[in-house]
Order: structure tokens, then sequence, then C-alpha cells
């Protein structure tokens, strides 16, 4: 069975930002993978519960205004060596994470607001040939 990364929030770990989390239905993607899960922001030494952070540029800023790029940037650089070691192929990671996000995060107002964008592991896992997904797109993955 093929390995997969996981945004560990998506898996019920309550790592998100405000200390909470949402537990999704996971029974399919767990028969094709083996789920290896993930928390770029803790890896890169935020506490939870943490102010919130939104990319703004290329900065990642949390809401009092303290810039927390090297944290965001060191947890995406753990989230690869964990690819790499697990040669993982495929991620599933939450939508909209300054992390996590693919194509669509917020736009830095924190004013919920979207823009096109990859949060920071994305990026970085995306330039490194690993195909990632949103948990809104696990369907699509299944059907691969
Ligand atoms: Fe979830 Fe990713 Fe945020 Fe961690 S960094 S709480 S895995 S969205």
């Amino acid at each position: 069975m093929d390995n997969l990364l996981i945004s560990s929030c998506l898996l019920g770990l309550a790592c998100r930002y405000d200390g909470g989390w949402r537990e999704y239905d996971l029974k399919e993607l767990e028969k094709k993978f083996n789920l290896i899960p993930i928390c770029p922001e803790i890896y890169g030494g935020l506490p939870t519960p943490r102010v919130p952070s939104e990319i703004k540029g290329d900065r990642v800023i949390n809401r009092e205004g303290v810039d927390v790029t090297a944290q965001y940037e060191k947890g995406a650089k753990e989230a690869l060596h964990l690819a790499r070691l697990f040669n993982v192929k495929c991620a599933v990671l939450k939508a909209k994470s300054p992390s996590c996000g693919k194509n669509a995060i917020y736009d830095g107002t924190f004013t919920k607001t979207l823009t096109e964008g990859d949060g920071i592991t994305a990026k970085l896992l995306k330039a490194n040939g690993i195909a990632v997904f949103t948990e809104e797109e696990i369907d699509i993955l299944l059907e691969k």
C-alpha cells in the first residue's frame, strides 16, 4: 500500500490554531493508503492554540503583526523530509490554510477573503513532485 501524507487536523487531532479539529470520514482513503499525519505549524515550533496567520506577499504574518515566516518554512521542510523518508507521492492537505492550503488561501487581511495561492507546505511539496489534494478532492484522488 502506498504512503500518503495527511494534515493531522483532518484526522481529529487537535492541532488547529484554535485548538480545534474536524474529523472526516477517511475510511475509503485508509483502504488505499497508509496515512502519515503531519502538522507543519507544529513542526515549525508554533504552539497550540496559536495566533492565526495569513500569507501576505512572500511573508507569513500573524494577526498580531508578528512575522512567522521562518516557522512556516521550517514546518514545510520537515513535512518534505517525512515525504521523502516514506517515499510519499501524494498528500491530502487542509484547504485554505497558510501551511496546507492548495490553490486558494486567505489574502492576509484577516477578513476571510480568499485569493489564489498555495500554503507554504503545499507549495514546497508540489515543487518537489508530490501531488497535493485538499480534503474536498479526496474523491478525485480515490478515482486515480
Ligand atoms: Fe491542520 Fe495544516 Fe494547520 Fe496543522 S498546519 S492545523 S495540519 S491545516
